[in-house]
């Protein structure tokens, strides 16, 4: 049995990453690149923000510079928008609303709580006087978010909607992004009947589709569905040629293992170049990758198959499929982000396999965060995911464990 992290090393490795092809990038706008990855970094071409600004309702004035009756007297008021020549002098202030920019000559804005008004004149609140203040109070400085020039979303960034935000608050509406991996998704099994249809005798509903799907949604890839295939050898081989020569990932679910009617191993023998792996967690075994075609200088599709059982075929897709692809779509490496937990009870396990428990993690009352174990962890048990936010990751050579041992979390709901 092959190691999860040898495994996931090698299958990296083969994938490659559309960032080193040609052609490989295209301009879309702002909207439009949620999901996808940058193919560029992008550099703010101005301050943010473009002026000081007030960051309070109040006054804007020169704050050791009050006329002879220790006031200012108020000239103007400016709201935000408002960018007309405004300059304050000594003794002078001016009323401001947040957001506007603060007028020349003025250093300070004082807030309006702090100030009592007589008519046009104003002094401040406080008993103190000008020394319960300081000089620039209440001021966001130009170029204080961000300076002309930085990188604010790096090349290699999936963008999300703070991303976007972001890249708009700079003024850019125009993005280079990689092209979407395309990939084909193929259900395999006599048994599968679709949801939606009558249940007949020895047949199951498709569920391994219908988390495929969304979840490569999110990894920003263009899918083509080919529904479920019978377990007929022929018609493997011609679909999966077909999906080879469209898409640049072919996931299949099912057939991996040695039963009798497992004949994805013999097509994919008489394809291409495939890997049959045993990796060694749990659940998820079975497993093969590799590319669909003998000749390598052949562009083809790379091969993800899946175990057909639910739970190892979604514990597999997160762990293998998903950073290969991610990779593959040239986002930047993102190694696994655990967190660190104690168990809330005792737990079983043999050394031998990397266990990914389905789990619960809560932050308990001492601000550490706890981890229980779901009721069960048997691989054909899918509302083991529905209904658990993390995998309680046992290392390999780990045995059993006592309630309260620290144990490696890894959040995974942001991934479905
Ligand atoms: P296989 O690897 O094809 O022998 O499948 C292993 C187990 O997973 C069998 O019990 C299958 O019925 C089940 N299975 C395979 N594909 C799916 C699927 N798409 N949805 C739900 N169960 C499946
Ligand atoms: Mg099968």
């Amino acid at each position: 049995m092959r190691p999860y992290d040898e495994a996931l090393a090698q299958l990296l490795n083969d994938v490659g990453s559309v960032a080193t092809a040609s052609n490989a990038t295209e301009s879309v706008s702002l909207l439009d690149a949620v999901s996808r990855v940058l193919a560029e970094d992008i550099c703010s071409p101005n301050n943010v923000p473009p002026k000081d600004n007030s960051a309070m309702d109040g006054y804007a004035l020169r704050l050791n510079e009050a006329n002879e009756q220790g006031q200012w007297q108020v000239v103007a008021t400016r709201l935000a928008g408002d960018a007309s020549a405004l300059t304050v002098g000594p003794g002078e202030a001016v009323r401001i609303m947040t957001g506007a920019e603060v007028p020349d000559g003025a250093d300070t804005v004082i807030m309006q709580e702090e100030i009592i008004r007589d008519g046009d004149s104003i002094s401040l609140a406080s008993e103190q006087g000008v020394s319960a203040h300081k000089v620039a109070e209440n001021i966001r400085p130009v170029g204080n978010d961000i300076k002309e020039g930085r990188v604010i979303v790096a090349k290699g960034t999936r963008i999300d909607a703070s991303h976007l935000g972001l890249i708009a608050s700079v003024g850019i509406n125009t993005v280079s992004v990689y092209r979407r991996p395309v990939v084909a998704v193929i259900s395999t099994g006599d048994e599968l009947i679709e949801p939606g249809q009558p249940l007949p005798a020895g047949s199951i509903y498709n569920s391994n589709r219908y988390f495929l799907l969304p979840m490569l949604e999110k990894l920003g890839c263009e899918i083509i569905d080919y529904g479920t295939l019978k377990d007929d050898q022929a018609l493997f081989e011609r679909v999966f040629k077909e999906a080879s020569e469209k898409a640049d990932f072919v996931i299949t679910t099912g057939g991996v293992s040695v039963g009798d009617a497992d004949y994805v191993k013999p097509v994919l023998d008489a394809l291409g170049n495939i890997d049959f792996w045993k990796v060694a967690i749990k659940p998820g075994k079975p497993f093969a990758c590799g590319r669909l075609s003998k000749d390598d200088t052949q562009k083809a599709g790379y091969l993800l198959g899946l175990p057909g059982n639910p739970v190892s075929a979604i514990v597999t897709f997160m762990l293998l499929a998903r950073p290969a692809i991610q990779q593959f779509s040239g986002q930047a490496a993102e190694p696994l982000a655990f967190l660190p937990g104690r168990v809330t009870q005792d737990v079983r396990k043999r050394p031998g396999r990397m266990d990914f428990q389905r789990a619960h993690y809560v932050m308990g009352e001492d601000g550490r965060l706890k981890v229980t174990p779901f009721n069960s962890q048997s691989s054909g048990v899918l509302s083991s995911i529905a209904e658990s936010n993390c995998f309680m990751v046992l290392d390999r050579e780990q045995g059993s464990l006592e309630a309260g041992a620290k144990v490696k979390i890894l959040p995974f709901r942001e991934w479905l």
